[in-house]
Formats: C-alpha cells, structure tokens, sequence
C-alpha cells in the first residue's frame, strides 16, 4: 500500500497525517497524530480515523529533546507500524514563499537555501518548518519532500491589495502584503464549494482564529484581501502576537526606550496579544475560565480587533454574504464568535445564540444577511492534495 505524509511543524508541536491512496490515487486519512509541547515536556499521540489512540507517550523529563530527537523517534515508531506500507512524499507546511514560491514545489538543496533566507520573515514559523524538512531528508534521503506555502493562496490578489504606501523601490524589492494561512483559507474555499456552492460564489470572510489569527476575503473562492501583511505580525491580535500596531510605536521603542531590535522581536512576537493583555495566559480557553477583569479585557479586544478588520474586509469586498469560522478558537469558541458576530449586526449578521452554542455547522437565523458558518479547517489535507497534484497532476 502506498501512503503520503503532511507535516505541520511548529515551534512548539509537529503535526503530521498519514493518507492511504488506492490504485486510483485518492488519499484517505489513515492516522494522524501530534507531538506537542516541544521543549518543557513532549507528549505524542497517534490516533487512527475514528480517533482510537494507537501510540501515546509522554516524555515528562524531555525538556532537552529537539524536534529531531522526536522526528526520530517517530520514523522508528513507523518503520514498526507502517511495515507494509510504502511512503511516496512527504508534504510540509512552509509558512513564507516570498516572492518567488507560489506553488508547491519539490525540496532540494537550493529550494532549502532560498527558503532559508526567508526565516527572518516568519520567525516563529519558517526554521521549524525548515527544519523538519532537513531532519527527514537526513532519515529518508530518497523520499521526495514538497513544500506547500502558506503565501500562495494569496499570491494572484489585486496588486492594490499587496501593496504598503511606501516608496515604489521598496515594493519592488519584496516589501509587500503577501498574506499566510493560505493552506488553511484554499481548504476552507474547496470545502465551501461542496457544502453551499451558491455562497463559495459570493464575498466571504474566513476568520482563521487560533493561536495565530487572520481574516481573508475571499470572492467566488479567490484570496482578495487578507489582515497578514508582510509576516505573520500584521492584523489581528493573537495568542502572543500584537497584530496591527502603529509604526511609531517600534520607533518609540528603540530610539527613545533604547530597545535593541531582538527585543522589539520578542516583545511583539512573543509577549503580546492576549498573553500580554491578560498576563495571565495566551490560551483562549484558560482566559475564560478565568475571572480576572484582564481576562476579560483581552477576549473582548480580541472580538473587537476581529470585528473591527472584518469591516474592512467587507469595504475591499464591497459587501458580504458569509462569514465562516474556522481554527481552534473559532471552531471551538461559542463565546469568541458571538461577540464577534454581534459586533457585524450592521453588516447583516444574525446570530442564532443556540445554533452557536452548540458549535452548528451553521449558525446564523434564517432571516440573516450574512450567512454565518463554522468550517473546521484541515491544513493537513490540503498539503496531500497538493502533492498529489505534483506527483500525479491530480487536481487540488
Ligand atoms: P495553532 O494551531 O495556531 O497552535 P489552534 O488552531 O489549535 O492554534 O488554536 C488554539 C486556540 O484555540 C487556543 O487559544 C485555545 O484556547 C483555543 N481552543 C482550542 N480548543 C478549544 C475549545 N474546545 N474551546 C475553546 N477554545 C479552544
């Protein structure tokens, strides 16, 4: 039997999705598992479709395991458990494109050293992304790996919509709104396609709400405008990340409070957001249950912040049909998606409070002008469509 593998690695988790295809190429989710929290004290788990867990551990003194030592464990578990099956790619998630990766494409030793480049530019994202790719190409050297860009989904937008008002040169030199969670907008597009083909037609919003957060307009299924700009920073607030933030305050910080440019990073990057708001946590579900005035005061400016550049959104698109939620807050967070729906009642939108409440695929009212759904997001299976289009011409 053949298979394919997505992996999704992160700074702090690597996900990955083991796809059976049939003689006729189509993949069907054989297991998918998760290694998570990298770095204090790892767990994996590996369920199979109908979520039996098939391997778990838990490395409770691991703090010093790399994502190496992990990928190398995890080749081992498979080399046991995937006996008769033959691995045909693996796919990866790869958060910056650039300019120049538009499309997926196959990893060698100069696609790496152009992707390399692009790390300061996803800095959180990019050199675990990277890195995965150079540790499997060490475990498994002749598997073609191919990389699937975050970017692309956004790349054939109006120019209008990529562009900074800043001087033309700087443009021209890569200095632009490219837009990321493209994996995850493109499934939602297909998804939407099959589920309201008379919606995926109009202007929609997805609002890919997670630890990283974004909006992307999307008309007739196509990327138009998105809240990312020219890294993952831009837009909405976060779980660590500040979004959208006044350029005079970066100034602010370095000339006059003598901050050297790491720690600009850091504090933007990493200790923003709804952790920096809250100082309680970044998580969304730890922030509700708290009781905290703060608490409360980051969740809110999280919906208002959301709402607030889904207006926007709705300007480019020149109205709106359908907003859909997707990602673990917005898959999962009744509470987040009624302030936020509540603050778009002028645009039309009508929450129904129960459908909501008990996360409905749609929960609008009837009488609604905007279409509200909640989508959940499958990153990983597009990264297989995508390398089966590659390697057989499939259509993604
Ligand atoms: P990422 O993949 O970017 O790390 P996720 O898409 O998993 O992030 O989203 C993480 C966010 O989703 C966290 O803020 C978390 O609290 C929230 N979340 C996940 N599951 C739930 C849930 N069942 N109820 C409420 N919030 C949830």
């Amino acid at each position: 039997m053949r298979a394919i593998v997505s992996i999704n690695s992160g700074s702090s988790s690597i996900k990955f999705a083991v796809y059976r295809l049939d003689e006729h190429d189509t993949p069907t989710l054989s297991a998918n598992g998760k290694i998570e929290r990298i770095g204090i004290e790892p767990r994996l788990k590996i369920q199979t479709v109908d979520k039996q867990i098939i391997h778990q551990m838990d490395w409770s003194d691991g703090a010093t395991l790399s994502h190496a030592d992990l990928l190398e464990y995890l080749f081992d578990w498979a080399k046991g458990h995937l006996r008769d099956t033959q691995i045909v790619a693996f796919g990866h998630r790869v958060v910056h494109g650039g300019n120049d990766f538009v499309a997926p494409c196959c990893v060698d030793d100069a696609v790496l050293a152009e992707l390399e480049k692009l790390c300061p530019l996803a800095p959180l994202h990019q050199p675990h992304n990277l890195a995965a790719i150079r540790i499997i190409a060490g475990l498994s050297p002749d598997i073609p790996q191919i990389a699937c860009f975050d970017t692309a989904f956004h790349h054939d937008r109006p120019a209008l919509t990529t562009r900074f008002a800043i001087p033309r040169a700087l443009h021209d030199a890569g200095i632009r709104r490219y837009g990321f969670h493209g994996l995850s907008y493109e499934y939602i597009a297909r998804r939407l396609t099959e589920l309201d083909p008379a919606l995926a037609g109009g202007k929609v919003i997805t609002g890919h709400l997670g630890n990283g957060a974004s909006l992307c307009a999307m008309d007739n299924g196509r990327s138009i405008d998105t809240t990312m700009g020219f890294t993952a920073l831009d837009g909405l607030m976060m779980g660590t990340r500040c979004g959208t933030i006044d350029p005079g305050v970066i100034i602010h910080f370095q000339k006059q409070m003598g901050m050297q440019a790491a720690q600009v990073e850091d504090i933007l990057y990493r200790q923003s957001g709804l952790l920096g708001v809250s100082g309680i946590s970044s998580d969304m579900r730890t922030l509700s249950e708290s009781s905290a005035p703060e608490a409360e005061e980051a969740i809110e400016l999280f919906a208002w912040r959301a709402a607030r550049e889904a207006g926007a959104l709705a300007s480019t698109l020149g109205g709106l049909d359908g907003f859909v939620f997707t990602a673990g807050i917005g898959e999962n967070h009744a509470d987040v998606r009624a302030r936020i729906c509540h603050r778009l009642r002028w645009l039309g939108a009508d929450i129904d409070e129960e459908a909501n409440a008990r996360h409905a695929p749609i929960i609008s009212t009837p009488g609604s002008k905007v279409k509200l759904m909640v989508i959940p997001t499958d990153e990983e299976r597009m990264i297989a469509l995508h390398i089966l289009s590659l390697l057989y011409g499939a259509k993604p």
